[in-house]
């Protein structure tokens, strides 16, 4: 029997999966293991194959039938998988820096190792999902998270771009001033660029930008009365669910900045689908619909070929990273 496995290695846990030769995943659940990935490479990575042996236990396959290993991580890194020599918030060990997690990770194991970030291997799981591992469709994913990830697949292939920048959607520039709640507002990302995607939907934007801007507005609201910035925005999606009328506000407003990237999108790739994924979206399914209803409304029109594109949810959020590593292994099997 031959499989393949994928890792996706975290700053604080690495999580596994197994995939066969016709599609199956043999583990259901999210496998997880401690990344100590604070302590340096040497000891990761040997938390790397040491959470495999146990990961291939639990599954009940056998470590020599994997033919192929794929390995995620967040960024930022080379399209091959070496980490930048600035070093990373997620490996902050001067050892990380620069470091070839691939590499190493296929000396220890005697295994070839493909690489993706993270954010391109939970597009790559929300592709599959659509259109399985055989198909030339075209998707775009944007993952709603602390930060915006995602990815683009193109006709079946993972955009890594030269650098191993391809698919940073989150810091793509969009028309923010057609947004009509914050006109006055000059939304800053971390990146240093301003109006960015990312600027205006995602955690840190909510936090950063857009409570901070409504609470001028709804001075009365409870979050007002919450002192750590941080705390407020974490509750801002449950109330949003739970309808409060600021929260909504803010919802809607990363729902039309979503809007206008996809737009970009739908004019730059002509895709089969776009993808929308993340802890934003954890909700329940009326809220989904609410918010893929107001990504809709907010795109300008398109031309009549384009305005059918449809726009899913990505499932199985904890899951994504290690399941796209392990389809990128797949279909590097399949070509050699
Ligand atoms: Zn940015």
């Amino acid at each position: 029997m031959q499989i393949v496995a994928g890792v996706d290695l975290g700053g604080t846990s690495i999580n596994y999966t197994f995939l066969d030769l016709q599609e199956q995943f043999l583990i259901d659940r999210l496998c997880e293991y401690p990344a100590r990935a604070k302590e340096g490479p040497d000891i990761c990575m040997a938390q790397i194959v040491d959470g495999l042996v146990a990961a291939a236990k639990e599954a009940g396959v056998s470590l020599d039938d994997v033919a192929v290993v794929g390995l995620d991580s967040p960024g930022p890194a080379s399209a091959a998988g070496v980490l930048s020599q600035r070093g990373s918030t997620n490996f902050i060990h001067l050892g990380w820096c620069g470091f070839d997690i691939p590499g190493r990770l296929s000396r220890q194991l005697g295994k070839p190792v493909t690489y993706l970030n993270d954010g391109n291997a939970g597009a790559l799981w929300g592709h599959f999902v659509l259109f399985g591992g055989h198909s030339k469709a075209t998707s775009v994913s944007a993952i709603i998270g602390t930060g915006l990830g995602g990815g683009v697949i193109a006709e079946g292939n993972v955009v890594k771009g030269r650098s191993g920048y391809g698919g940073e959607l989150g810091h793509v520039l969009i028309p923010h001033e057609r947004i009509p709640a914050i006109r006055s507002l000059q939304p800053q990302c971390n990146c240093g660029r301003l109006g960015d995607l990312e600027s205006l939907c995602s955690l840190t934007a909510i936090e950063k930008c857009l409570l901070p801007f409504f609470l001028t507005k709804y001075p009365e609201h409870p979050l007002a009365q919450v002192s750590d910035i941080t705390r407020a925005a974490r509750r801002v999606r449950g109330l949003a669910e739970d309808g409060d009328a600021m929260c909504r506000e803010i919802f809607r407003v990363q729902a039309q900045a979503l809007g206008l990237f996809f737009d970009l999108m739908v004019n730059t790739f002509d895709p089969d689908a776009l993808i929308v994924g993340g802890g934003a979206l954890e909700t329940k399914p009326e809220f989904q619909r609410w918010f893929l209803e107001e990504v809709r409304a907010a795109m300008p029109t398109q031309r009549e070929e384009q305005a059918s594109i449809p726009i899913h949810v990505m499932p199985n959020g904890d899951t994504a990273g290690a399941r796209g590593a392990a389809i990128e292994a797949l279909q590097c099997l399949r070509l050699s």
